[in-house]
């Protein structure tokens, strides 16, 4: 569904992507894992269109989408939740979810997909009114991803969704990226939580300094000594 190939990414003089290749299959979850600063939140930058990168290639369902406006990036089927989950502060938790479809016309189903995401989230229903900028995290976590999805994507992309949330919630939000991923809908999970991440993905990339240097399934990484030295507490 996406291959990633050659990538090279820069601020300034700072090379924050090195030669980047990745691949993503239709209906699974992906998860990329790296310390602070490796690149993970540039990478998904750059695949919805926020950053250009100077060399290689992202291919999106066969088309060719590299370096592409980010709004033409999201009528391609592509959503990104960004980390620190922006929601509109000053608007209604409904009014959010609105934002979300704002480049569709199809009503009938806009209808049908507040429906989808109120089932998914049904927190986000009992606050329809409230203001967004005073939900609680977890809550915002949920529009953020839940306005996502207003988008029909068939692909998303989370950028550290389970940040700053307690443990509880934390379970929750990974579950509903299960539930999201039973809809039909492809993930791509940068997670510092790389031992929940790898719980719930099939595949997953490690990020150091700008560069891939690890892949395989979740199931291969979990097992392995250097992730479990590295990522995963030492145990
Ligand atoms: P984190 O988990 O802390 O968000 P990350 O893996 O997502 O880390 P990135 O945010 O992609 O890391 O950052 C990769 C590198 O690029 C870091 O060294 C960072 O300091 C640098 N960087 C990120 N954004 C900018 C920017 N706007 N200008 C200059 N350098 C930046």
């Amino acid at each position: 569904m996406l291959r990633i190939d050659g990538l090279n990414v820069y601020y300034g003089h700072i090379h924050a992507l090195k030669d980047v290749a990745l691949e993503v299959k239709q209906g699974e979850i992906v998860t990329l894992i790296g310390a602070n600063g490796a690149g993970k939140s540039t990478l998904l930058k750059t695949i919805s269109g926020l950053l250009k990168p100077k060399q290689g290639s992202i291919i999106f369902e066969s088309e060719d989408i590299t370096g592409r406006q980010a709004q033409l990036i999201v009528k391609k089927g592509i959503s990104h939740v960004p980390e620190g989950r922006r929601v509109f502060a000053n608007m209604s938790v409904e009014e959010n979810l609105e934002m979300g479809a704002y480049l569709r016309r199809d009503k009938k189903e806009i209808k049908e997909d507040f429906q989808k995401v109120y089932d998914l989230f049904p927190r986000l229903y009992e606050r329809r009114k409230q203001q967004s900028g005073t939900l609680s995290g977890g809550e915002q976590q949920m529009l953020a991803m839940g306005r996502a999805l207003m988008a029909r994507p068939r692909l998303l992309l989370l950028d550290e969704p389970s940040m700053g949330l307690a443990p509880l919630l934390v379970k929750t939000i990974f579950r509903m990226i299960t539930e999201i991923k039973a809809t039909g809908t492809t993930i791509m999970l940068v997670e510092q939580n790389a031992n929940m991440a790898l719980t719930i993905a099939n595949q997953a990339y490690v990020i150091e300094t700008g560069r891939v240097v690890l892949q395989g399934s979740a199931e291969e990484l979990r097992a392995s000594d250097q992730i479990k030295m590295a990522y995963l507490g030492g145990h």
